[in-house]
């Protein structure tokens, strides 16, 4: 990353050319705005006065399983309670019993707490020191993004949204962010991660609240960690002890701009050649790199809808699976779903309308 200027740069338009019965049409596919950001003192400033900050963490299974005391740390309610914030008050949890034992009770039924939702929303793509934007594959997230949106798997939120409207969720405006990421620990802590998130929305010209979502995608080799307040876990195929999550999700009461959802995508990449970590294995439709970031992202994306504040939208209340967000009680499998024409080997999202794992509503 080269320049160190705010503003817009780069509106690429990628035409293709379709010849039929001797007549050229010219079809525009997709549209990106584009940005640059380079984070200043003024951000680093912005990033130490956040207030109310809520995250949800999509954690190893094996890291809990294996009992890691720094997955524990980040687990639903350990992880609020860490962070001050207070389980959502819901009314006192009446279970009843089913009348005949071939029903059973769905242990994946979300309620919702006493926030909101993400009724539609911009995504915008935040590419950390990659020049061209292409780190994450070719063609970059922002398409599977797209695709997403005009997805019918894209309406499993309906219900928790509240909208059946086509075209809610649309890709906004990319951010090319630059920050120095030092070896040998290339590792990002959350403070660094609130600044590029700052740097970002300032560079978008302050896009902000419950209409934007930005994702910050981390590059190859960079790890991050929570801080040692909040049990240190991080994202570090690196190094296995310490390796306890996939992605997470979080919003920010920012002093001077507001509030900002936001998820961090680290880079989806093996452990080893055995064993896959956070990735999917290789062999799927767009290949490893491509399908393991849309995996984690859309996890992500539709639990920054349906729980944008967590806890306090959508969440299982009671259960084995107390304090999950609908990707959760769905993380691990995937299966090749078709988005908008385009095939992806995704993990499907719980829908309470069905009571099950989904891939449309
Ligand atoms: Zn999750």
């Amino acid at each position: 990353m080269k320049s160190n200027r705010f503003g817009l740069i780069a509106v690429a338009t990628v035409l293709s050319l379709a010849l039929a019965g001797g007549v050229a049409a010219a079809q525009m596919v997709t549209q990106f705005q584009t940005v640059n950001a380079q984070v200043t003192q003024a951000d680093a400033v912005a990033a130490s006065h956040v207030s109310n900050i809520r995250i949800h963490v999509q954690l190893r299974q094996e890291a809990l399983k294996g009992g890691n005391p720094a997955a524990w740390s980040l687990a639903p309610g350990t992880l609020d309670r860490l962070l001050g914030n207070s389980p959502p008050q819901s009314s006192p949890a009446i279970v009843t019993a089913p009348d005949t034992p071939t029903i059973s009770f769905f242990p994946g039924r979300v309620t919702k707490g006493p926030g909101t939702v993400v009724v539609s929303a911009q995504s915008h793509s935040v590419f950390l020191n990659c020049a061209g934007d292409l780190c994450w594959g070719n063609p970059n997230p922002n398409t599977f993004l797209t695709n997403l949106g005009l997805s019918t798997f894209v309406h499993v939120l309906d219900q928790y949204a509240g909208s059946t409207a086509n075209g809610r969720y649309t890709v906004g405006t990319a951010v090319n962010a630059t920050f120095p990421i030092y070896a040998p620990a290339n590792t990002l802590s959350q403070n660094d991660i609130l600044q590029i998130v700052h740097a970002s929305a300032v560079a978008t010209g302050k896009l902000v609240g419950y209409g934007h979502i930005y994702h910050v995608f981390l590059p190859k080799g960079v790890d991050t960690c929570f801080d040692p307040s909040l049990g240190g876990g991080c994202y570090s195929p690196d190094n296995f002890s310490t390796f306890v999550f996939c992605a997470y999700h979080e919003s920010v009461q920012f002093s001077d701009i507001g509030h900002v959802l936001y998820t961090v995508e680290p880079f989806q990449w093996p452990i080893s050649s055995t064993n896959p970590g956070c990735s999917l294995p290789p062999g799927t439709p767009n290949g490893q790199v491509i399908d393991s970031t849309a995996n984690a992202l859309s996890h992500e994306f539709f639990e920054t809808v349906s729980d944008p504040d967590p806890p306090n939208g959508f969440t299982v209340p009671l259960g084995p699976m107390s304090g999950f967000e609908i990707g959760d009680v769905c993380h691990g499998p995937f299966a090749n779903l078709s988005l908008n024409g385009h095939s992806y080997a995704i993990q499907l999202e719980d829908s309470n309308t069905y009571e099950a794992c989904v891939n449309s509503n």
